[in-house]
């Protein structure tokens, strides 16, 4: 999966394991996969804490794991936020959130085609 910022068009993950995950906790497939986020037309990312691109660590280590704003590391541009401190329920209220979070019109992602 590669994730590149839609301003710069720059890798943001170029880590290969790096996945994302929708508003329900599942690795997603496609773009079309976002849990129960179907018609929120700011639909979102997520990835899990536990696996963390180094970049967004350094970030959220700054903010001492509460909450704040991700900016590409590239040309700072708003990609996506995340939230240690609260537990965010998806629209459904039936999941909790992964704690970051990233605008999926920030982004590109391309998935893999195998
Ligand atoms: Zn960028
Ligand atoms: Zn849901």
């Amino acid at each position: 999966m590669e994730v590149k910022c839609k301003h710069c068009r720059k890798d943001l993950f170029n880590e290969v394991s790096t996945w994302l995950l929708t508003s329900h906790g599942e690795i997603k497939k496609s773009l079309m996969d976002v849990g129960c986020g179907v018609h929120d037309l700011e639909s979102c990312s997520y990835l899990p804490a536990d696996n963390i691109p180094e970049w967004i660590e350094c970030i959220i280590n700054q903010e001492s794991w509460t909450k704040g704003r991700l900016h590409c590391p590239h040309c700072n541009n708003r990609i996506g936020s995340f939230n240690f401190v609260n537990e965010l329920k998806c629209d459904c209220g039936q999941f909790i959130t992964p704690p970051i979070r990233i605008t999926n019109s920030k982004v590109d992602i391309l998935f893999d085609i195998k």
